[in-house]
């Protein structure tokens, strides 16, 4: 086993970890030595496929405020978003835009050459800023060129897969990976450490989330005995392409696209007749199901009926220059020109809106961890996110983070005593490898990701959600009973997958067991059995904590300093 030392360990190369890593060094004059820790190549991060924006006011000149921004996005929560990390939110994220502006970023502009702004779901304002349908790649690309401008001692550890995050005395001690390139364990140690390791999306089979967004980071914070927030939550985007799931933004609506049910007619107009299209997602998710459970949808491939959405009134010009990306994915994969056809779509698990729990700093209740993105649950989003809040999100939580880990770090120093948890983190490894059961890692995976599509839905029941944790349970008890084919170290997928896999099954019986508890509907927990908001009694942030029999739930209050919760309408 191979130990390497530093004073700042980042767990994530993606939106949230690169702006955290930039800050760090910033503050610290390139000094801090920082290992950025990937499973991936450090553009493959899917922060990268982020398309349709980054929401910010920058028009207050023009009829835009903070006051505004916070608002759209506690009623979108659904009233469970802690309303004063929401202030603090709407404040600090103009100055993340112009800074990426300074840093080179190509926004997409106005006539007049202010940065342009497009509308998005539940936005009362156009306040996604953009840069075409590519944003996330360029905020990517913007981050990683100016942090390689402010840093002295960045250690990239590039396709380093971490299995998990060592606690000695009640701190963080290191994080135990296998290096895949080279086939060999590392012990990589630090003064602090940032998790920004992203969502679970996989953990859904119709999802618009990369293969490799397994919740891993979710899964070895809970397992290190951090508590995980909110994760009943999860966030069905109404625009997933038809067979893949790939997601077509909410730009395409942003820009004007309608979307059409089997009889042509927009459908939004009985649902939310205000808002339209660009009605929060829970709700226009919740609206599709509703018009294909009454006929009104078109038969689709293996159960995945669909609805159209049509943006040939946009014209070729707008087309190509607002949308180039979706159009080279509906004919990449289907073959389709929204030019000239309407999109095949339907709702897709997209979003966590829980995580690991954090206070309004990013701070985890350890005094050396703190957590960024979307892995992180500062209570931003309560029950349902906002589109373009995510992006968002990362950059300033990235910001605070890098900075409150930097100054951690210049304060103290690195335990020099290893402790023996590594070495026996690699005999779980190895016992893995050599495994010799009859279960299929692969199958289990692939069973679990249909259990969630079809127990934990857009639309859920006590029944269902019961199905489905008793179903996780025996997929648990299963996956005990594993073996892998590949017995080597380098480039071991069949390892990777195998962990990740065990990842998903503990983050799936959170996610179900806290839907299952929680007898209400709220943004995106929407209940047959329970379809009222229940604010007497489930106004509070669920809190699961890991323990060997299976997750331990309480509660916490939610921060409503600013406005009472009211019946939400579009
Ligand atoms: C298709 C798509 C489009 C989107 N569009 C938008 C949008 O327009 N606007 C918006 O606001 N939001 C959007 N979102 C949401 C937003 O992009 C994400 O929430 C955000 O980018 C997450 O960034 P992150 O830095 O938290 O994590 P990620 O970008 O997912 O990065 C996670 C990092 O953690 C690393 N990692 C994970 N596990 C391990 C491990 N075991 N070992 C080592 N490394 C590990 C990965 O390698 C990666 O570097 C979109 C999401 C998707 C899927």
């Amino acid at each position: 086993m191979e130990v390497y030392n530093h004073d700042l360990v980042i767990l994530g190369s993606g939106l949230a970890g690169l702006r955290a890593a930039l800050e760090a060094s910033q503050q610290s004059k390139g000094e801090l030595d920082i290992a950025l820790v990937s499973k991936l190549q450090l553009m493959r991060a899917h922060s990268v496929a982020a398309e349709g924006g980054t929401a910010a006011v920058m028009r207050q000149d023009e009829g835009d405020n903070y006051e505004l921004h916070a608002w759209d996005t506690v009623k979108g929560s659904d009233f469970l978003a802690d309303q004063n990390v929401v202030e603090f939110f709407v404040n600090e994220m103009p100055r993340e835009i112009l800074h990426l502006d300074h840093w080179g970023i190509p926004w997409s502009r106005r006539e007049d050459g202010r940065i342009a702004q497009r509308p998005f779901g539940g936005h009362t304002y156009p306040r996604a800023v953009f840069a075409a349908d590519k944003t996330g790649l360029l905020e990517m690309q913007t981050l990683y060129d100016t942090l390689m401008k402010h840093t002295n001692k960045l250690n990239r550890y590039d396709e380093v897969f971490v299995t998990s995050i060592l606690i000695e005395d009640g701190k963080f001690e290191g994080l135990t990976a296998l290096d895949m390139i080279n086939g060999k364990y590392v012990l990589i140690r630090g003064k602090a450490l940032i998790l920004a390791t992203g969502g679970a999306g996989q953990i859904f089979g119709f999802t618009t989330y990369s293969e490799t967004v397994t919740g891993d980071g979710l899964a070895m914070a809970y397992r290190a005995g951090l508590p995980l927030k909110d994760m009943e939550f999860v966030q069905f985007h109404p625009t997933g392409l038809i067979p893949s799931g790939i997601l077509m933004t909410e730009a395409c609506r942003g820009e004007g696209g309608y979307l059409l049910n089997n009889k042509g007619e927009r459908f939004m107009e009985k649902y939310a007749a205000g808002a339209m299209e660009l009605a929060p997602r829970d709700m226009v998710s919740r609206s599709e199901m509703t018009e294909i459970e009454a006929g009104r949808g078109f038969a689709g491939p293996e159960g995945l009926d669909y609805m159209h959405l049509d943006l040939r009134h946009l014209g070729r010009d707008k087309i190509l220059e607002r949308l180039p990306l979706i159009r080279e994915v509906t004919m990449k994969h289907i073959g389709l020109d929204p030019i000239e056809k309407p999109i095949p779509i339907r709702a897709v698990a997209h979003y966590s809106m829980g995580g690991v729990h954090t206070d309004i700093k990013g701070h985890t209740p350890l005094e050396n961890v703190w957590a960024a993105g979307e892995v992180a649950c500062v209570s931003l989003h309560g029950a349902n996110r906002l589109g373009a809040n995510s992006t968002a999100e990362c950059l300033v939580w990235g910001r605070v983070t890098g900075g409150e880990a930097a100054r951690y770090c210049a304060a103290n120093s690195l335990d020099k005593k290893i402790s023996i948890q590594a070495e026996q983190e690699w005999g779980k490894m190895e016992a893995l490898i050599s495994s010799m059961g009859k279960e299929d890692h692969y199958k289990i995976r692939k069973e679990l990701r249909k259990t969630l599509d079809k127990n934990m839905g857009v639309f859920r029941t006590g029944q269902e959600m019961q199905t489905g944790l008793d179903k996780i349970r025996k997929l648990k008890e299963r996956y005990k009973h594993i073996s892998l084919k590949d017995k080597g170290l380098r480039y071991n997928t069949d390892l990777i997958r195998a962990v990740e896999t065990g990842f998903m099954l503990d983050v799936a019986e959170v996610a179900t067991l806290g839907g299952l508890t929680r007898t209400e509907s709220r943004g995106g927990h929407a209940r047959r059995d329970f379809a009222a908001r229940d604010d007497e009694n489930w106004l509070k942030h669920t809190m699961a904590h890991y323990t060997e029999e299976g997750p331990r739930l309480d509660y916490i209050p939610v921060d409503i300093s600013m406005w009472k919760p009211v019946e939400r309408k579009y």
